[in-house]
């Protein structure tokens, strides 16, 4: 059997062990996939810091692009040789009753996420169920779709499930690893895009990534300024601040939205402003692999792509420091060289 390199886990905060093991083979219903670049997300810490109750030892990493090298029984219809990416969602069953009536984000027969309840992407090799794989554009390279797979797919399917229609006010607060992508999905999708984010210095970042308005929030009151463009149909908070997101509520449009896709422990909100505006703020799963697929053909022909800082699977750990201490531009991704 041959071996392959693996970065572990094998305890609550602990260190990632870099370590040798048998390359699995793939069970009925499932690929093995050979990784060439994975993303490193800050909902990798849920493994590396023990937030949640799982098996350890775990390998981390849930925005895995690589290409199938085997296939287990059952299998259809992807082969050996296709390029596909493995996300959050770590599959479902298809026959539950949400899943049934297209809500398998939500299945409830299993809750599978890849690199939290079975090894994900930081190795050379992982096994993946087949509802788990999105198809991957011969026009994406490795490192640049990896970050897709995740911050992608959440601001994509987001804004393109929001209700907001071309040419509509769309404001994306927060320009980091989630919100430079929501501006250029925003922009690309058709929506006025106004870029939120503290200080000036990020003005030109915004525009050049397609925002055709930009709002210093610690220079001006967000809510004010997005009233004086009419209001926004729909605003998607990527930070992960209860109070900033407050800050800019006020900003929506009669019937606009809020959309949460960072998450806070609490966040108050005034009834009475959202009944007499009607108004709402709603939260957003990320997706499922038919997302994922969505997200990837839509950036591959778009020209939407992530910023990132590449680093070899060895250096782990610093690629781990610089997406903790919040200083990578804008997410981490380790590559094999596979
Ligand atoms: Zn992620
Ligand atoms: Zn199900």
């Amino acid at each position: 059997m041959g071996k392959m390199r693996a970065v572990q886990v094998s305890r609550p905060k602990g260190p990632f062990e870099i370590v040798e093991r048998d390359i699995p083979e793939p069970g009925p219903g499932t690929v093995r996939v050979k990784v060439q670049a994975c993303g490193v997300c800050h909902s990798d810490s849920i493994v590396k810091e023990g937030l949640l109750p799982l098996q350890y030892p775990r390998v981390p990493g849930h925005e895995v692009i690589g290409v199938i090298d085997a296939v287990g029984q059952g299998v259809h219809p992807w082969t050996a040789g296709q390029r596909v990416g493995v996300g959050w969602n770590g599959g479902y069953c298809g026959y539950c009753y949400t899943c049934r009536r297209g809500n398998s984000f939500a299945c409830q027969t299993s809750t599978l996420v890849t690199g939290i309840t079975s090894d994900g992407g930081y190795a050379d090799y992982l096994i993946a169920p087949a509802t788990a794989l999105a198809a991957v554009p011969p026009t994406l390279a490795a490192a640049d779709a990896a970050p897709l797979m995740c911050a992608g797919v959440t601001t994509f399917n987001c804004l393109r499930n929001s209700g907001a229609k071309p040419g509509e006010l769309v404001a994306i607060m927060g320009l980091g690893g989630l919100g430079h992508l929501g501006v250029q999905y925003a922009a690309k999708m058709g929506f006025r895009t106004v870029g939120i984010a503290r200080g000036n210095d990020k003005e030109e970042f915004a525009r050049k990534l397609g925002a055709t308005d930009y709002t210093d929030s610690e220079a001006h009151d967000p809510s004010e300024e997005l009233q004086k463009l009419g209001g926004a149909k729909v605003i998607l908070a990527t930070v992960t601040a209860a109070d900033a997101m407050k800050s800019v509520l006020g900003g929506l449009a009669i019937n606009g939205t809020m959309m949460l896709v960072g998450a806070v422990p609490s966040l108050e909100i005034s009834p009475i402003q959202l009944l007499l505006k009607s108004q709402a703020v709603k939260g957003w799963y990320s997706g499922i692999s038919s997302d994922s697929e969505d997200t990837l053909a839509f950036s591959a022909r778009s020209g939407v792509r992530s910023m990132n800082e590449v680093f070899p699977l060895e250096r782990v750990d610093e690629a781990w420091e610089r997406m903790t201490n919040g200083t990578v531009r804008f997410r981490a991704v380790l590559t094999t060289g596979n």
